[in-house]
C-alpha cells in the first residue's frame, strides 16, 4: 500500500443482533483514524449470512454509532459514491469475481455434499489429522465437472491455496507474521446459494470502496493469509491491515461476550452491549473516552481527555497488541469527570429525558436549579432519579414512619420539639437563601443543644422524604418557603401522633 492513498476506513458489522461494546471500540478506532487523517469513515453492513441476520439490527447499529458520536461519511442509509453499502445488494460483484477466479484457474467449483465433508472430517479425526476439506474437487477433469453439472448439483467455489511454502503477511500493529500454506484450507468463496463468504465479499468491497486501511478485531488474523493471497490472486492493491486487540471479560480469560453481562462475584456490574451502556446513563463522550484508553494510550499518563484531543493524537503505533481486560470501574470515574465538566444547561438537557422516563414531569426552570446541586454527586445520569427525582413529584411523599425522622441520640419528644422550633424559625425567615437558612438552622441547633448534623438530618428527611439528597439548604431554597413549612408541618403531625 502506498502512503499517498487517501485514508478511507470502514466498520463492517454483520447485522446479526445487538451491537457489542467491542464492536463500538473497533468502530471508534477506525473513526479516530479517519478523523485524524481527514479521511472517510464508512459503514458497511455485511449481511451475507442470511440465516444469521436479525431484522432491526442494522437500524440499531446505525443509531448506536450515532449515539456514540461515531458519525459515518458513507453508509447504508446516507449512501455515498461507492454504494450500495449493504452486501446483500452487491451479490453480482462477488459472483463476477468468483467466476473470474475459476476462469483463471485460481479457484474451483466443489460439488461435495455436506455429508461427504462430514465423513472426510470424521476419517481425518480418526487418523489424528487436522480437520478440513480434502480438496477432492480441486483436480476434477472438465468431463467430471460437466457430469456433476448435469446432475444439477449447485457447487460452491473454493480458493486454491498454494500447497506448500509460506505466506508472510504484514500487520501495522503486529509486524510480519508467517503462515505455513500447507496448514491452510481451500476456503469457500461463494456458497451454493450464490452468496459470498466473508473472505471474498470483504475483499471485493474493500477494493471497490477504495479502503486504505483495514482495522478489525484480531480474531481475523488467522484468516489473513487467505485474504492476503486473494488480493494477490485478483491482482488488486492491498489495503494496510491492523488487527486490533480484543476486549477480555473481567477475569481476563476469554473475549468479553454477552454471557458475561451481569454481575461478577465481587458485585461489579459488567455491561457488554452498546445499548446497556446507553441505558445505564453513561455519557457517549465518557464511553468513547473509556474505550479509547483500552488498547491505546495517549503516550503520557492522561486518561481523561476530550475526543478532539484523541483525534489529534491518535496513532496506530501506540496500539498495544495484547488483548485487554475491560476496567469497567474506570468508566464510572470517567463518567463522573465528564458530568462535572459539562455546562449546566447541557447536563440539564441530558438529565431531562432520564427523569421523564422515570415518570416525572420536568419543569425546566427547576431542573436548571437542581442540576448544579447534583452535578458533583452523580456518577451516571440515572443517579439523578434517586437523588433528585423528588423535586419533580406532583405530590410530595412524606416520611412514612417516625424512624425516618428520629436521628441518632434523639427520641420522639426531642424530634417533635426540634421540628416545631424549626417551623417557627423558618416561618419568620425573611431572606430565603441557602446561606441565610443554614445560618438560622445552625443557630437553632445550638439553641436546642443539638448537633448540627442531627437537626439537618431531621430536616432533610422531613423536607425531601428521603435520607440522601442534594445539599439541604440549597434544596430548601428551591422547594420554597411555603412548601418547606408545609412539609415540616406534615412531619410534626406524624411525630405528634407517635408522641401521644
Ligand atoms: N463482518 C465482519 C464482522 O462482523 C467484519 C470484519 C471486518 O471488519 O472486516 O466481524
Amino acid at each position: 500500500m502506498t502512503d499517498t492513498r487517501p485514508v478511507r476506513v470502514r466498520f463492517a458489522p454483520s447485522p446479526t443482533g445487538p451491537l457489542h461494546i467491542g464492536g463500538v471500540r473497533t468502530a471508534l478506532f477506525n473513526w479516530l483514524f479517519a478523523r485524524h487523517h481527514n479521511g472517510k469513515f464508512i459503514l458497511r453492513l455485511e449481511d451475507t449470512d442470511q440465516k444469521r441476520s436479525v431484522p432491526g439490527s442494522a437500524e440499531h447499529i446505525m443509531q448506536a454509532l450515532r449515539w456514540f458520536g461515531l458519525d459515518f461519511d458513507e453508509g447504508p442509509d446516507i449512501g455515498g459514491p461507492y454504494g450500495p453499502y449493504v452486501q446483500s445488494e452487491r451479490l453480482e460483484h462477488y459472483q463476477q469475481w468468483a467466476n473470474w477466479l475459476v476462469e483463471q484457474g485460481k479457484a474451483y467449483p466443489c460439488y461435495c455434499s455436506s455429508e461427504r465433508l462430514k465423513q472426510v472430517n470424521e476419517e481425518k479425526e480418526k487418523r489424528g489429522e487436522q480437520k478440513g476439506y480434502d480438496r477432492h474437487c480441486r483436480n476434477l477433469t472438465a468431463e467430471e465437472r460437466a457430469a456433476k453439472e448435469a446432475e444439477g448439483i449447485q457447487p460452491v467455489i473454493r480458493f486454491k491455496m498454494p500447497l506448500e511454502g509460506e505466506t508472510v503477511v504484514n500487520d501495522l500493529i503486529r509486524g510480519h507474521v508467517t503462515f505455513e500454506n500447507a496448514l491452510q484450507q481451500d476456503a469457500v468463496l461463494l456458497k451454493s446459494d450464490g452468496f459470498p463468504t466473508y473472505a471474498l465479499a470483504h475483499i471485493v468491497d474493500d477494493h471497490m470502496m477504495e479502503i486504505s486501511h483495514v482495522m478489525r478485531s484480531n480474531e481475523w488474523l488467522p484468516s489473513l493469509p487467505l485474504h492476503w493471497l486473494l488480493w494477490d490472486a485478483i491482482g488488486w492493491e492491498r489495503p494496510a491491515y491492523a488487527h486490533l486487540p480484543v476486549l477480555l471479560n473481567p477475569n481476563g480469560k476469554g473475549k468479553l461476550s454477552k454471557r458475561h453481562s451481569g454481575f461478577t462475584q465481587d458485585g461489579k456490574q459488567v455491561l457488554v452491549l452498546a445499548q446497556e451502556f446507553i441505558d445505564a446513563g453513561y455519557l457517549p463522550e465518557a464511553v468513547v473516552n473509556f474505550l479509547t484508553n483500552i488498547g491505546w494510550s495517549m503516550g503520557d499518563d492522561s486518561e481523561y481527555f476530550p475526543t478532539a484531543e484523541s483525534i489529534k493524537r491518535f496513532d496506530l503505533s501506540r496500539v498495544n497488541p495484547a488483548d485487554s481486560v475491560f476496567p469497567i470501574e474506570k468508566l464510572d470515574w470517567l463518567n463522573g469527570m465528564w458530568i462535572r465538566d459539562l455546562p449546566v444547561e447541557d447536563l440539564a438537557r441530558r438529565l431531562r429525558p432520564v427523569l421523564e422516563n422515570a415518570g416525572f414531569e420536568v419543569n425546566m426552570d427547576v431542573l436548571l436549579k437542581v442540576t448544579p446541586l447534583v452535578q458533583t454527586r452523580i456518577k451516571t445520569l440515572n443517579d439523578v432519579v434517586d437523588m433528585a427525582g423528588f423535586f419533580f413529584r406532583e405530590e410530595f411523599i412524606p416520611p412514612q414512619s417516625a424512624d425516618e425522622l428520629i436521628q441518632k441520640k434523639m427520641d420522639s419528644e426531642s424530634t417533635l420539639n426540634a421540628l416545631e422550633h424549626a417551623h417557627d424559625h423558618l416561618k419568620v425567615q425573611t431572606i430565603w437563601t441557602h446561606d441565610a437558612l443554614e445560618a438560622a438552622m445552625r443557630a437553632l441547633a445550638e439553641e436546642l443543644g443539638l448537633k448540627a448534623g442531627q437537626l439537618f438530618g431531621l430536616l432533610r428527611s422531613a423536607v425531601t422524604g428521603q435520607l440522601v439528597s442534594p445539599p439541604l439548604f440549597e434544596t430548601m431554597e428551591i422547594v420554597g418557603q411555603d412548601e418547606v413549612l408545609r412539609r415540616i408541618r406534615l412531619a410534626t403531625n406524624l411525630m405528634s401522633a407517635v408522641a401521644e
